[in-house]
């Protein structure tokens, strides 16, 4: 018998990671490329398009079940396109699901890259698909997942879980997505790089939390990540709760410190008092693992 792929594809702004999986999760062809080769072309989508069937006529030995998508940004409720990709131009309002059916003739997955996290991380940590679980990934973004009783929160529209962008009070910086004041500005890595850019310029970004965690500055800014973890935990009181991203895995990241922050936040004495983590590797093939699982169980529904 033959054997069965689905293609999972993790686009961020700054690199995309393709690959070919299989039901059990099993990894082939894992392959990172510049998300400059799309946004910098004439027509990013074309481009795409033609690099996936490249990639599948190079690699694919077996049978293509599916293709599975996750971009960083808000994606329609019927997963056909993305709105808003404030850090990737040029793929906003297009029938991106349609378009990859027609020309792949395979159903296709379009979700926002933390769902397929959050997927990677449930099944990695053999967490149970019912009750609430969350997912927190702090990297470029804020990123949320929200997973609740077998399915992720989707909303009216499609854009459930843009925790980033709850407002903080009195704030007047602009965000990326437009508005004024989200908290993602202070609540990021693009917040962290602009903390070192200010203070410790002298030091790799990489090191700032193993020689200057205990500076007045730092302890700021793990406060405010835990600000809006402590908020959703507040409002779900959830099962589980995932943390992960590029921040978090950063050397020296001040786990105590950062806990201590979230438990002064949330009401007493519960969800305070029954409070788990569960941290996520920061795994480079997660996002195209998890997107392929997602597919393999949507198949399976069909
Ligand atoms: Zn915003």
């Amino acid at each position: 018998m033959n054997n069965r792929f689905v293609l999972g594809i993790d686009v961020g702004g700054t690199n995309f990671r393709i690959g070919l999986v299989e039901q059990n999760g099993k990894l082939y062809n894992f392959t990172i490329e510049s998300s400059s080769i799309l946004t910098q072309s004439d027509n990013p989508f074309q481009s795409f398009k033609n690099y996936i069937k490249n990639y599948l006529q190079t690699y694919l030995n077996g049978e293509l079940m599916a293709i599975s998508v996750g971009f960083p940004a808000t994606v329609s409720k019927d997963k056909n396109k993305i709105y808003s990709a404030p850090n990737l131009a040029g793929f906003n309002n297009i029938n991106i699901s349609e378009h990859l059916e027609e020309e792949f003739q395979v159903p296709v997955f379009l979700d926002r890259d933390v769902n397929y996290l959050l997927m990677y991380d449930m099944i990695v940590h053999n967490i149970h698909q019912k009750g609430v679980t969350v997912g927190f990934y702090i990297g470029t973004g804020f990123g949320n997942a929200i997973y609740i009783n077998g399915e992720f929160l989707s909303g009216k529209n499609g854009v459930a879980g843009e925790l980033g962008h709850i407002p903080v009070l009195h704030s007047k910086e602009l965000c990326g997505c437009g508005n004024v004041g989200c908290i993602e500005i202070y609540a990021s890595g693009k917040a962290l790089y602009r903390i070192w850019e200010l203070n410790f310029k002298d030091t790799e970004i990489d090191e700032i939390f193993m020689k200057y965690k205990d500076s007045p500055v730092l302890k700021d800014f793990i406060d405010a990540i835990s600000i809006p973890i402590a908020t959703e935990i507040n409002i779900l009181d959830p099962d589980n709760i995932i943390i992960g991203g590029g921040v978090v895995n950063m050397k020296g990241f001040p786990i105590d410190y950062f806990e201590e922050c979230i438990f002064q936040h949330v009401r007493k004495p519960y969800p305070a008092l029954n409070l788990k983590y569960i941290y996520s590797l920061n795994n480079k093939e997660a996002g195209v693992i998890g997107a392929a699982y997602y597919a393999f169980a949507r198949i399976q529904k069909i």
